[in-house]
């Protein structure tokens, strides 16, 4: 049994004066209690009461390089050594400027944010300014970042049996204090679905500015869009002049150097791009077409924040992508051959332990889930799936040494090795026995 004394202590401690005692709410649901980090290197996290786990959870994405990466730290160090921030102008920001428009295929030009939901929050904006409509179109499962103009809760099966292309008065806001007037603009329907979008669309069509999308949907089961889904959703957003947004902020460098659009060879009117990017530093992007960042050049559209572009950011951005694309096809490779070795090598044991699950994996994500479907393709199929089993499966895993996400999403690494997964699923299969004993 593993201890996790001094994690529940600090957790006390930090409620007596932060509130929820967790810096994000997603962190306070880990079970049995949030940890508290000691020390973490490569795929390895140590926590207060000295338990060391292989780490799947990587921070919720940024960590493609694992902890600590001695190149990435020597890269910033050196930065910050120059100054933190200026305020002023520096060449880090034309260059990693310019190697996002080398690296993302849709774009002649970038921005630099400081998060994933700020990102978006501009790519609404330009969407909005550029077309001079108002609405947006989002999917049900889909997470775009937490501000008011975008975050919802996930809707029961109820209330998707309800939405239709009308539906804007139904979406369910994310959060107490979340102002209703920002979610009339949104238009929530259910992903994969050409035929809703359609007609969705084309009804709408004067009023919607854009239509954002995750192009797989990693925030709910990691679901890979239908054959020619994207597609339609482009030909579509195109005729009617609505700017088709890809938010990349999981996808981004992790599906491909150019993401999922890169992978797809598609090309979206913007994309916004964070978490991997900076590997652990806040940075983030929105990439595009010229016309839409010509709003920006010419001042009618605002685009601010202090910390935007600044050297310490700047500099973690250029590290990463030049270590994942100096070698990107063998760098890619080995963590998407992780993941696909995981991947079935969990499916397997499901079939050993007697199981009903399903691991959708694309790249060096996947999503695992207990469920009693073979395949999940719809956001309404993944509802189905046992979460609270899952979550149990999670607390066992750490037991085991190993750090999952409660919700089911697995994240590989430049620093994961074949012996990482090895020994992972020799733990999965030790928590799959105890989770069929009991
Ligand atoms: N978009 C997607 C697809 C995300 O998964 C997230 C975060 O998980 C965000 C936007 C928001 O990013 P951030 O947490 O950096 O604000």
């Amino acid at each position: 049994m593993k201890i996790y004394e001094k994690s529940r202590v600090k957790l006390a401690d930090a409620k007596q004066v932060l509130a929820g005692g967790v810096a994000s709410t997603l962190r306070g649901s880990m079970k049995p209690t949030p940890l508290y980090v000691e020390s973490a290197s490569g795929v390895i996290v140590k926590d207060v009461d000295g338990n060391e786990y292989i780490d799947y959870q990587l921070a919720y994405g940024p960590l493609i390089l694992g902890h600590a990466h001695t190149g990435f730290n020597a890269k910033v160090s050196e930065a910050m050594a120059k100054g933190i921030t200026y305020g002023l102008q520096h060449d880090g920001e034309i260059e990693l400027a310019r190697r996002l428009t080398e690296v993302l295929p849709c774009a002649d030009k970038v921005v630099l944010s400081g998060s994933g939901t700020e990102a978006v929050m501009l790519a609404l904006r330009l969407s909005r300014a550029y077309t001079g409509k108002s609405k947006v179109v989002r999917f049900h499962g889909h997470y775009h970042g937490w501000s008011d103009s975008i975050f919802t809760s996930f809707p029961s099966p109820d209330m998707m049996q309800k939405a239709t292309s009308a539906a804007a008065n139904s979406v369910p806001p994310g959060t107490k204090g979340q102002s209703e007037l920002s979610l009339q603009d949104v238009i929530l329907l259910p992903w994969n679905d050409p035929e809703q979008l359609e007609s969705t669309l084309r009804e709408h069509a004067g009023s919607i500015a854009a239509v954002i999308t995750e192009p797989v949907m990693c925030n709910s089961g990691c679901i890979l869009p239908e054959p020619g889904y994207l597609e339609k959703m482009r030909e579509l957003t195109r005729e009617l002049n609505i700017v088709l947004i890809f938010d990349e902020v999981i996808t981004g460098f992790r599906l491909s150097p150019g993401g999922a659009h890169g992978r797809f060879g598609m090309t979206p009117d913007l994309v916004t791009v964070g978490k991997a990017l900076g590997g652990g530093i806040a940075v983030s992007a929105v990439g595009g077409r010229k016309e839409i960042f010509e709003l920006i050049d010419s001042e009618q559209v605002s685009h601010l924040g202090t910390l935007n572009g600044n050297g310490v950011a700047t500099s973690a951005a250029l590290a990463v992508l030049e270590l994942l694309t100096q070698n990107d096809a063998a760098v890619y490779g080995t963590m998407e051959g992780h993941a696909v070795q995981l991947a079935s090598g969990i499916r397997s044991l499901f079939g050993k332990h007697g199981m009903r699950g399903v691991v959708n994996q694309i790249g060096p994500v996947f999503h695992m889930m207990f469920i009693d479907e073979d395949v999940v393709t719809h956001f309404d199929t993944f509802q189905k799936r046992n979460a609270a089993r899952y979550a149990k499966f999670a607390e066992l895993m750490l037991e085991e040494g190993v750090l999952v996400r409660p919700n089911g999403l697995w994240y590989l690494s430049t620093v994961h090795e074949a012996g990482h997964i090895e020994s992972t699923l020799a733990a999965i299969d030790r928590v799959f026995a105890r989770l069929t004993e009991g």
